[in-house]
């Protein structure tokens, strides 16, 4: 970049800060945060300013409420902005590699300027910037500013895991290579992983961290293929003190990724630099993914994240709202962690959601009515989430009698209740058609349409059957 460009970008990123503090005075600190305070500032090219939003939901909020607001002051204070777009762009994207160039900070070619507090503000270092000679790409990608210990709640469920990073994130000695971190999705790896960068780069900025997902590798490395470049790819990893993959499951059926990927592994394991893996899956459970390469990665110390018990998703959902300004109502937090339990990010995500709103309302009082109001369609999608499948194991279970029993033409009242709940549940709590559950019974749809009605009955008239049909439900629902 030249010298001119520098300074352009530089002040760019000034006025960005001083725009930063202007509207926090304007819409007060709360709207700030929720809103304003998550915008980073992406690429600026012949006029247009595009400044990253973490999600579509924020991005149409900031449309329809600060856009103007922002446009108008930042063409006060520079005539060449003639637009400002918003780019939705997640952490998650980022990752991936699905990389919006858009969005590409502007801190990651000027990591000396100082910086507005919005901006992904890495510390000295904490940006990679070894770049690749034909492409002049970082290696690494940003951290997220908010995935620290500190921010991390521990619960039964992740406290292994938890442990296992602080660990790795504190020794000086590499204790355990590498350590290999694996959950299903949303559940908080990514978070530790950046949780034990932030902190290593704390103990000592000059530590050389890269962290990049699986996609990033893959896709870098098949660019050096291309560019026939591979000596500059390898070169980048030669100074690593702690490389970071995230998802590597994505690595599965990829051979000549796995391959260089075993290699730089092992390379940096000889030499004693910390390595840190996450993947959906156990390394002997990866799929696609080399023998050598999955016994490499389990020899270290593999921990696993198990999904989030009802008491760490009310932390979680305290610790989100404290950090928010917003007090939530005991009664929401437990209906919140009730109804969404598959993944922490969308009970981030329905909270979020819920506070826009009261905000949106001035302010008004966050109730479970509003809740239940505001996250009506979300909940719907958890509900369709619900399969066939399940609730016959379910009705079955409870009933103690097998799913085979419940799909056969037998007709004795010990089979045939639990089968016309079974079918009355999979009307209630999925999208289902009535031919669509037939089948799954071996019936027709007149059949499912009279077991409906049925049950519809019998709720009614005995309240003992209700009382099943209830708890059901409500296992089903979790
Ligand atoms: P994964 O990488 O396992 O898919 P992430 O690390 O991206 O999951 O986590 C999803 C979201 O949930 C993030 O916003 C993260 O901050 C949050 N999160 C996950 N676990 C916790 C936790 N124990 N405490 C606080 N937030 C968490
Ligand atoms: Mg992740």
């Amino acid at each position: 970049m030249s010298e001119k460009e520098l300074t352009k970008e530089k002040s760019v990123i000034e006025q960005w800060g001083q725009i930063c503090s202007q509207l926090k005075n304007e819409v007060g600190e709360t709207a700030y945060d929720s809103w304003l305070k998550p915008l980073t500032l992406g690429s600026f090219n012949d006029g247009i300013m595009n400044i990253c939003v973490p999600t579509r939901f924020m991005r149409n909020w900031v449309l329809t409420h600060y856009s103007d607001r922002i446009h108008k002051i930042w063409e006060k204070k520079n005539p060449k902005i003639r637009s400002v777009n918003f780019v939705v762009q997640t952490m998650q994207e980022d990752m991936k590699g699905l990389y919006n160039p858009s969005c590409r900070s502007l801190l990651k070619k000027i990591s000396t300027s100082p910086t507005p507090h919005n901006v992904y503000k890495p510390q000295e270092g904490m940006i990679v910037t070894s770049e690749f000679s034909s492409q002049n790409e970082s290696l690494s990608v940003p951290l997220n500013p908010s995935y620290t210990f500190d921010n991390f709640v521990v619960g039964k469920t992740n406290e292994f895991a938890y442990a296992a990073a602080k660990k790795v994130a504190e020794s000086r000695n590499v204790s355990f290579n590498p350590l290999f971190l694996y959950s299903g999705v949303g559940l908080g790896k990514t978070h530790l992983m950046h949780a034990i960068a932030w902190h290593i780069k704390q103990q000592d900025p000059n530590r050389n961290i890269v962290y990049l997902s699986a996609e990033k590798f893959m896709y870098k490395f098949v660019k050096a293929l291309r560019y026939k470049d591979t000596a500059a790819f390898k070169e980048q990893f030669r100074s690593v003190d702690v490389l970071m993959v995230d998802d590597v499951q994505f690595m599965g059926g990829k051979d000549t990724t796995q391959e260089e990927f075993f290699h730089t592994f092992n390379s940096l394991i000889e030499e004693g630099r910390q390595i840190i893996i996450s993947a959906d899956k156990s390394p002997a459970d990866l799929e696609g993914i080399e023998t050598r390469l999955k016994s490499r990665l389990g020899c270290g110390l593999v921990a696993d994240i198990h999904p989030t018990d009802f008491d760490l998703r009310i932390g979680i959902l305290e610790n989100k709202a404290k950090q928010l300004g917003v007090e939530l109502p005991q009664k929401v937090s437990e209906f919140l962690a009730q109804k969404i339990s598959s993944n922490i990010r969308e009970l981030e995500g329905a909270l979020r959601r819920i506070i826009a709103h009261s905000q949106l309302l001035s302010n008004k009082e966050i109730t479970l009515d509003m809740t239940q109001d505001v996250l009506k369609d979300m909940l719907r999608s958890f509900d369709r989430r619900t399969t066939i499948d399940e609730i016959q194991r379910k009705v079955a279970e409870h009933f103690n009698i097998s799913v085979k029993e419940m799909q056969s033409s037998r007709r004795a009242r010990n089979v045939a209740r639990p089968r016309q709940i079974a079918m009355y549940l999979a009307k209630q709590l999925t999208s289902r058609s009535l031919p669509e559950i037939g089948r799954k019974f071996d019936r027709d749809h007149t059949t499912v349409m009279h077991a409906v009605r049925k049950v519809e009955e019998l709720v009614i008239e005995e309240p003992s059957l209700a009382e099943h049909v209830d708890t059901l439900r409500r296992q089903l629902e979790i």
